[in-house]
């Protein structure tokens, strides 16, 4: 299996990691959305949304607090940011290993395109 975001975590490819622990890892977005734009992914292979077990509750809890803690030392937290996990093909997700896209420092539109 060749999965991109196993190979950053396995050091296989360059990545610039902002924050890691036994159970996730943080880095910066190759082509940013934003002035701010940083992946927080679980050290686990879990491809999509669709496949997350009820004993992944936790890693994914953790993962959501790690884009806070991504947020708020980037210095976006207050003026606010947006969170986005994309799931299968029409959500336009080409990496199928979970990731929550932090992103901010800009206004965000709604609805996204
Ligand atoms: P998604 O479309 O939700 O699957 O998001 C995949 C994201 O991964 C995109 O924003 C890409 O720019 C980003 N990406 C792809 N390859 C890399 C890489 N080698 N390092 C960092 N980010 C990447
Ligand atoms: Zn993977």
């Amino acid at each position: 299996m060749e999965c991109i975001f196993c190979n950053i975590i396995e050091r296989k490819l360059p990545a610039k990691v902002v924050y890691e622990d036994e159970l996730v890892i943080a880095f910066e977005d190759i082509r940013p959305q934003a002035p701010v734009h940083t992946l927080v992914i679980p050290k686990k292979h879990i491809s999509t949304i669709l496949d997350i077990k009820e004993e992944d509750n936790t890693l994914i809890g953790h993962i959501f607090q790690i884009a806070k803690k991504v947020a708020r030392e980037k210095g976006i937290a207050e003026r606010g940011f947006r969170v986005v996990m994309n799931c299968n093909d029409e959500s336009g997700q080409e990496v199928y290993h979970i990731h929550l896209h932090v992103i901010g420092g800009r206004r965000m539109h709604w609805p996204p395109g």
